[in-house]
C-alpha cells in the first residue's frame, strides 16, 4: 500500500511527550495539583456506587483526595483495568478468588487484550558505507549537526526510521492493512549487543549465535507487526496487594490466522530486502544463519518461519482493549460511548484501555485522541463550552 517515514511527537526536533504538550503548560493554573511519586491503590465508593476519589500512597504516606464531579482513571491498558479490579469492579469470580468484594460483577474489566506482536530480527547487513553504523548515528558529527541545527540521525525516530504498510490477507477491507513493517536503519548486531538487543530483550544466547556473523556490521532491519490481530489476552491480579505487578497474558499467536499472516510477512519482508534496489544498489545480504532452537527445520521453510515467528515475536509495547467501550448489549463491554464505567457513576477511564478493537497503526496518537475526546464528554456533561 506504500511506504512512509512514521510520524512522530517532536517539537524542534526533540521527542515532545503529552506531559511536555498537555501538563508542563497548565502547571500554574489554580484548578491543576500534580501529586508525583504517587501510586492511586483503589477508587472510593459512597454508599449509591458512586466514585467520590481516590486513595493513593505518596513516599510512605496513605493519602486521598476527594472529586467534587467526577473521577478519572487514565493508568493505560495495563493498570487502568489493575485498579478497576482492586477497586471491586470485574469478573466476580475472580474478585471472590482474592476475597475482593465486588461492588460491579463486570466481566469485561482485563480481558480483551490486544497488542501489535512485531517481529525483529530479519537483518541484512550491507558494505560498509552503504548504510548506518552507531558512529554514523551517534557519532560527533552527528551530535554537532543535531546540536547545531536539530537535523540529522539523532532528531530522526531512533529504532524505526520507516513504515511500509500492505494488506496480505485475501479477505477484509482492502484499504486497510494488515501488516505493518518496522524499517530500522540499524541491523541488531552492529553494537555487539550493548544496546539495541537490550532494548529489543533477545535472549542472550540467542542473540550471541544467531547475530554472530553480522557483529559490528552495517546493515538494517525489517520488522513485521500485524496491525489488526486476532489473538486476545487479559490482565488479572495477582493478589489483592496493589503493589503487586499484575498478571500480563498477551497470549500472541493463540489465534491461527496471525501465525499465517506472519507467515506472509516474512515472505513480503524477504522479497523487499531481495530487490534489484536494495541487493545490487546498496549490496545488502539478509542473515541467513538458522536461529538457534529451529535448526530441526529446512532453512526457509514455512515451518521453519512459523518457529522463527514463535521464538522472535513479541510485544511493540502497545497494549490496548482490557476496559472496552461497548453498547450495553455486549456483556464484555465495561464503559459507554462517552468512556462512563457500567454498574457505577462518577467513574470514566480515558486510555487506550477502552478501544475496542486496537488501531492498526501505533497507538500513541491515538490515545491522545482518546483523551482529547474524553475531555469533550466532560466538557459537556458538565456545561463547559467545547471546541468543534
Ligand atoms: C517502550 C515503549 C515504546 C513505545 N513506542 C511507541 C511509538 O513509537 N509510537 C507509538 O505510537 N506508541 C508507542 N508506544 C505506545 C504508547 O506510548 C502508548 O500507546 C500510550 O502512551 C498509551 O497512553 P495511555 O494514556 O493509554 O497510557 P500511558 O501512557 O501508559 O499512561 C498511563 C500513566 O498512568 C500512570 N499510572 C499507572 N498506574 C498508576 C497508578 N496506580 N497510580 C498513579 N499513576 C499510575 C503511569 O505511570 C503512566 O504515566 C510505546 C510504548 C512503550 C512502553
Amino acid at each position: 500500500m506504500g511506504f512512509s517515514t512514521p510520524d512522530v511527537t517532536v517539537k524542534n526536533g526533540k521527542r515532545h511527550t503529552a506531559a511536555d504538550a498537555f501538563l508542563r503548560p497548565n502547571l500554574q493554573r489554580p484548578n491543576l495539583r500534580l501529586q508525583s511519586g504517587s501510586q492511586v491503590t483503589k477508587i472510593i465508593f459512597d454508599a449509591d456506587l458512586r466514585a467520590t476519589g481516590v486513595e493513593y500512597k505518596q513516599g510512605r504516606r496513605i493519602k486521598r483526595a476527594f472529586a467534587r464531579k467526577e473521577v478519572v482513571v487514565c493508568a493505560g491498558a495495563i493498570d487502568s483495568p489493575k485498579l478497576l479490579l482492586l477497586s471491586g469492579i470485574g469478573p466476580q469470580q475472580h474478585l471472590r478468588s482474592l476475597d475482593i468484594k465486588t461492588l460491579v460483577d463486570s466481566p469485561g474489566v482485563g480481558q480483551n487484550l490486544q497488542d501489535h506482536p512485531s517481529l525483529l530480527g530479519l537483518s541484512w547487513s550491507t558494505p560498509k558505507g552503504r548504510g548506518s553504523s552507531l558512529k554514523r548515528v551517534l557519532g560527533p558529527s552527528s551530535q554537532l549537526l543535531y546540536k547545531r541545527s536539530r537535523k540529522g540521525p539523532l532528531s530522526a525516530p531512533f529504532g524505526v526510521e520507516g513504515n511500509a504498510w500492505m494488506r496480505l490477507d485475501d479477505g477484509g477491507d482492502p484499504t486497510v492493512p494488515d501488516m505493518q513493517f518496522l524499517i530500522v536503519a540499524l541491523q541488531a548486531g552492529v553494537d555487539y549487543g550493548f544496546l539495541l538487543s537490550q532494548a529489543i530483550e533477545f535472549k542472550e544466547e540467542v542473540y550471541r549465535e544467531y547475530f554472530a556473523p553480522y557483529q559490528g556490521r552495517e546493515g538494517f532491519g525489517i520488522g513485521p507487526m500485524l496491525t489488526v490481530p486476532k489473538s486476545r489476552g487479559s490482565v488479572t491480579l495477582r493478589s489483592s496487594d496493589p503493589f503487586d505487578q499484575p498478571l500480563i497474558d498477551p497470549n500472541f499467536l493463540s489465534h491461527p490466522d496471525d501465525m499465517e499472516l506472519f507467515l506472509k510477512g516474512i515472505k513480503f519482508a524477504l522479497s523487499i530486502g531481495n530487490t534489484t534496489a536494495m541487493r545490487d544498489g546498496i549490496g545488502a545480504t539478509f542473515n541467513d544463519k538458522p536461529l538457534p532452537g529451529c535448526q530441526t527445520h529446512p532453512w526457509g521453510s514455512d515451518d521453519y518461519w512459523r518457529c522463527f515467528t514463535r521464538h522472535m515475536a513479541s510485544t511493540t509495547y502497545h497494549p490496548a482493549g482490557t476496559c472496552k467501550m461497548a453498547p450495553l448489549t455486549d456483556p464484555l463491554g465495561v464503559v459507554t460511548s462517552t468512556l462512563k464505567v457500567r454498574g457505577v457513576s462518577g467513574l470514566r477511564v480515558i486510555d487506550t484501555s477502552i478501544m475496542p478493537f486496537i488501531t492498526s497503526a501505533n497507538t500513541n496518537a491515538p490515545a491522545i485522541m482518546i483523551g482529547e475526546r474524553g475531555a469533550d464528554f466532560i466538557k459537556e456533561d458538565h456545561g463547559a463550552l467545547v471546541d468543534k
